[in-house]
């Protein structure tokens, strides 16, 4: 049907959702305004950035969603490896899961991006990513 969302048969539903950016001095990810350490406005800044310790790292949570392996690397690290559902160990063959499915989120609510966050991300064994998998399709 014309105009219909024909989710998830394409991968416009992975990507985050973005503000409107304001432009120089403001951040892409919240919107917020950017001042250097002293209190002064940095109009040349376009993200919140953890190279300076008082700011929110929205550079970072960007990058997670944006590039695979920094996701990958960020749950390995906290997981290790071991899987959500049935605790299995498996190096080599672990998954990155959305715990709820990407084309399922509501992409106009103001939360929306919490699911582009790492706590909207599990690992899975082999097995079980293959069985929620089947499962998603089955009920949509
Ligand atoms: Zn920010
Ligand atoms: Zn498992």
């Amino acid at each position: 049907m014309a105009g219909e969302q024909r989710f998830p048969l394409t991968t416009a539903h992975r990507k985050v959702p973005m503000p409107e950016w304001k432009g120089g001095g403001f951040c892409r990810w919240c919107n917020g305004a950017i001042n250097w350490p002293n209190g002064r406005p940095a109009p040349t800044r376009s993200w919140h950035s953890h190279r300076f310790s008082a700011e929110p790292d929205c550079q970072r949570l960007y990058a997670i969603v944006a590039f695979g392996n920094i996701a990958r690397w960020e749950i390995q690290e906290r997981d290790q490896c071991r899987c959500a559902k049935c605790g299995a160990t498996d190096k080599d063959g672990w998954q990155l899961d959305h715990i709820h499915p990407l084309h399922k989120v509501d992409r106009t609510a103001p939360d929306a991006r919490r699911y582009w966050t790492t706590e909207n991300y599990q690992t899975l064994c082999a097995k079980c990513h293959k069985q929620k998998s089947a499962g998603e399709a089955a009920v949509s």
